[in-house]
């Protein structure tokens, strides 16, 4: 069973901690979703995890292995982070984009051959992707180029995806979309960590939650178990009601507490 562990984590920039003591076990074939509110630290957990935070206390390990001792090549070969859309500074292409994501298996003066465009283009086409191949990145639309980063995480072959907040910057369709992806690349055996500002998300398409509070784990297990209305009470400040539905079990934020509406 391939893992991602977190165990203890703790971080600060200053003096004051940002992360306290931050456990959790993501398993191949799970999404763990990290939510909290802004400034929680789910940033900085992510960029512990990514190591472009190294002097943090406890320990990440991937598949049993300190991630402080992996080559650059081995870490890439483990896990994959896909930003948040931005806006580069290059035009590239879609394909290139994706093709940068293999950039790890080329030696450096190799320039990438048909075998590797040919996979670039596979990895578009399981994306429904393939027909933006030549079009500039930068001439897409939010979803198509968060589309379009997946793609590139997946050309990387890596066991593990790490997303900050993949659907911040979507419409309400690219959203589920883009989880839905998300979905059958865990179905297919990735393990997946990803924040997000929306609990929704958390309910229907993680396999378990992980609440971040000032630092902290305020509360770590199955959505089911996790999200309750005095969980989002202090992770947000407002208060939820939840129904069960057709489509799966809801969540509605009331402003004023959930009391006044039962
Ligand atoms: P989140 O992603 O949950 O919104 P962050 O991890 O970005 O939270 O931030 C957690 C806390 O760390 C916040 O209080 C933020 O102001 C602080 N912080 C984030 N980045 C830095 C930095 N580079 N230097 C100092 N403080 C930072
Ligand atoms: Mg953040």
């Amino acid at each position: 069973m391939r893992t991602l562990t977190v165990e203890n984590l703790g971080f600060s920039y200053g003096t004051d901690p940002v992360l306290t003591d931050v456990s959790f076990i993501l398993s191949e074939g799970e999404t763990l979703s990290v939510l909290g509110p802004n400034g929680a630290g789910k940033s900085t957990l992510f960029r512990c995890i990514l190591r472009s935070l190294r002097n943090y206390h406890g320990l990440v390990k991937v598949n049993g292995r300190d991630t402080k001792t992996l080559t650059p090549a081995e870490m890439a070969g483990h896990i994959a982070y896909i930003p948040q859309i931005h806006r580069p500074a290059f035009a590239y292409t879609v394909l290139n984009v994706v093709l940068m994501g293999m950039a790890g298996k080329l030696p450096v003066y190799l320039a990438p051959r048909r075998e590797h465009e040919e996979k670039a283009m596979e990895t578009l086409a399981t994306l429904g992707m393939e027909a933006f191949a030549d079009r500039s990145f930068t001439s897409l639309s939010g979803g198509e180029q968060q589309m379009v980063l997946i793609a590139r995480a997946i050309a990387q072959e890596s066991d593990f995806l790490v997303m900050d907040e993949p659907t911040s910057a979507l419409d309400y369709g690219n959203q589920l979309r883009v989880l839905e992806q998300v979905k059958a690349l865990t179905g297919k055996g990735y393990g997946v960590l990803l924040s997000t500002h929306n609990p929704q998300h958390a309910l229907s398409y993680a396999d378990r939650v992980i609440a971040l509070r000032e630092g902290t784990v305020a509360a770590q297990g199955t959505p089911e178990d996790v999200l309750t209305s005095s969980l989002v009470e202090r992770l947000y400040g407002v208060g939820a009601l939840f129904a069960d539905t057709a489509g799966g079990r809801v969540i509605v934020p009331v402003s004023s507490g959930p009391d006044e509406y039962l």
